[in-house]
C-alpha cells in the first residue's frame, strides 16, 4: 500500500508516478532496492554533461599543493604527508568474504577500502571538498589584497596580519555535520569569522567540537535543506560573507575530484590494473551528491569506461536515485513521496538532490543502491570484526554495493562484464567518515547491531 496516495507531486497523483516509474513502489515502501541506469553513456560522452574537465581538477590539485606548507604549520599531523590531506587504500580479503556470506554472493575479484574515514583534520570525505573551498576563498582574497603573490610560500599566511585581514571576512555553511566540521575547522584556523548552520539531526559532538574551534553554530529545527536555505539567505545579505553551497558548488565538487588523481598511483603501486579486462567498481555513499559525484567524475576522466561507479543511499533518503530515475532531479524530494528522510546515517540524510550534481553525473554513474539503517549498523559490526576499523553509519553504506552488483545478471550482461572480467575486477568501498566519532557514541552504534 502506498501511504502518500492522497497527495500529488508536480500536479500528478502518486499513483500516476508509480505507474510511470514502478521502482517508486519499493522506494515509498522503504524497501532496499537497486537501480542500474540503462541511460548511462560512454565516458567521453557522459563527461560532457559536467561542464568541467581535467584541467579544472589539476588546477584544484595545484592549489592544494600551494597550501601544503601552510597546512603543515597549522596541522602538525600533516607533516609526514607534506601537507597533503590524503587517505590510504587497503585490501581487505576477510571483509570481502564476510560480506559475501552476509549478503549471499560469491566474492569475485579483490576488495579494497578507501579510508577517507581516516582523513586528517576532519575525519571524513568532506576534508576534501570543504577544506578545498575554504582555501580557494582564502587564496582569492589574499592575492587580491597583495598578501601573497603567485609562487610565494603560502606559509607566510600564518601571521597575525593575515589572520586580522581574514577576520574581516566570513565563511558560512549549512550542514548535517561533517561538511560543517571540515569547513569550520579550516575556516576558523585561517582566521575567517565562521558560522555553521546545522540541522536538528546533526550529532551533538560535532557541534561541540566546532564551538571549541571558535565557530558559531546555529541550530535549526528543520532538516538539512532548511539549514542550507537559511545559511544561504543570511550570506546573501553580506558581501564579505562566502557561503559554501553544498547544493551548487563547483569548488566543492573539484576538491572531491582530486581524490581520483591521487587514487591512480595508489592503485598502481599495489599492482592494480584498470583496463578493458580489469574493471574497477567503486561504491560511494551519497548524500546531496557532491562528494560521490566529484569522485566519480575524476575517476571517469582517468579510467573512462573501465570504472563503474555505484552510489548508495539510505532507504529513508534516496534523493539521488529518485532524481535521476525520474529525471526530475531537484524538482522533487523524497518527502513529497512520503519517504521520511529520517536516518541514522546523518551524512546521507538529504531529501532533495543537488540541482547541479544529478544532471552533471547522471550518465556516468552505473547504478544506485539503497540500504536500511539496521543494515548499516550490521555492516559496521562486520567490518569491525574483520578489519578492526570503526566507522560512523553513513561511512559503510558502500558495503551494500558489491552484492547488488555481483548478483545482478541483467546489469552485468548489458555492460559486457563476463565471468573472466569479474574474476579480474577490483572493488573499492569508499569509507567516508568516522575516525573522529567519540568512543561513547561509537559504542552506541555497535550495541545496536543485530
Ligand atoms: C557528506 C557525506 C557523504 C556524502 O557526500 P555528499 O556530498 O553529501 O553526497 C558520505 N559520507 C559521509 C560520512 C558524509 O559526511
Amino acid at each position: 500500500m502506498i501511504a502518500a496516495s492522497s497527495h500529488s507531486v508536480l500536479g500528478k497523483p502518486i499513483e500516476g508516478w508509480v505507474a510511470e516509474f514502478p521502482l517508486l513502489e519499493d522506494l515509498i515502501a522503504l524497501k532496499e532496492t537497486a537501480w542500474f541506469n540503462p541511460g548511462i553513456a560512454p565516458a567521453d560522452e557522459a563527461l560532457c554533461d559536467v561542464g568541467l574537465g581535467m584541467a579544472d581538477i589539476e588546477d584544484a590539485s595545484h592549489r592544494l599543493q600551494r597550501f601544503a606548507p601552510l597546512l603543515v604549520r597549522y596541522f602538525p599531523e600533516l607533516a609526514a604527508a607534506g601537507g597533503i590531506i590524503e587517505s590510504e587504500t587497503v585490501e581487505t580479503p576477510s571483509f570481502f568474504g564476510a560480506l559475501g556470506q552476509h549478503h549471499g554472493f560469491m566474492p569475485r575479484g579483490r576488495l579494497f577500502l578507501k579510508k577517507d574515514s581516516h582523513l586528517p583534520i576532519s575525519g571524513s570525505i568532506k576534508a576534501r571538498g570543504g577544506i578545498y573551498e575554504v582555501l580557494k576563498r582564502a587564496e582569492t582574497l589574499a592575492l587580491a589584497e597583495g598578501l601573497i603573490r603567485e609562487g610565494d610560500d603560502y606559509s607566510q599566511l600564518d601571521s597575525d596580519d593575515a589572520r586580522k585581514f581574514f577576520s574581516g571576512y566570513s565563511v558560512m555553511v549549512g550542514s548535517t555535520g561533517n561538511l560543517g566540521l571540515s569547513i569550520g575547522i579550516m575556516s576558523a584556523r585561517i582566521g575567517f569569522r565562521t558560522t555553521v548552520h546545522m540541522s536538528a539531526d546533526a550529532r551533538r559532538w560535532k557541534k561541540e567540537k566546532l564551538r571549541e574551534c571558535g565557530v558559531e553554530v546555529v541550530e535549526h529545527a528543520g532538516d538539512y535543506s532548511a539549514a542550507v536555505a537559511q545559511g544561504r539567505k543570511d550570506a546573501e545579505a553580506d558581501p564579505t560573507c562566502h557561503f559554501v553551497d553544498d547544493e551548487h558548488s563547483r569548488d566543492l565538487f573539484l576538491g572531491y575530484a582530486v581524490a581520483a588523481l591521487r587514487l591512480k598511483p595508489q592503485l598502481a603501486k599495489q599492482g592494480i590494473v584498470v583496463d578493458e579486462d580489469h574493471p574497477l567498481f567503486v561504491y560511494l555513499p551519497c548524500g546531496v551528491g557532491g562528494g560521490p559525484g566529484g569522485v566519480a567524475f575524476g575517476l571517469k576522466l582517468l579510467f573512462g569506461d573501465h570504472v563503474h561507479c555505484v552510489f548508495v543511499e539510505p532507504t529513508q533518503s534516496p534523493c539521488m536515485l529518485l532524481g535521476v530515475y525520474t529525471g526530475r532531479h531537484d524538482e522533487i524530494s523524497v518527502q513529497d513521496f512520503g519517504i521520511p528522510n529520517r536516518t541514522i546515517a546523518d551524512g546521507l540524510a538529504v531529501g532533495r538532490a543537488s540541482s547541479f550534481i544529478g544532471r552533471a553525473v547522471q550518465r556516468l554513474v552505473d547504478g544506485y543502491v539503497t540500504v536500511q539503517d539496521q543494515e548499516l549498523l550490521d555492516l559496521l559490526s562486520i567490518l569491525r570484526d574483520s578489519e578492526g576499523v570503526e566507522l560512523e553509519p553513513s561511512a559503510i553504506a558502500g558495503g551494500q554495493g558489491p552484492g547488488r552488483v555481483l548478483t545482478n545478471e541483467a546489469y552485468l550482461t548489458r555492460m559486457g562484464l563476463d565471468g573472466q572480467k569479474l574474476a579480474a575486477a577490483t572493488h573499492l568501498l569508499w569509507l567516508t567518515g568516522g575516525s573522529m566519532v567519540p568512543a561513547e557514541e561509537m559504542a552506541s552504534y555497535f550495541k545496536r547491531a543485530s
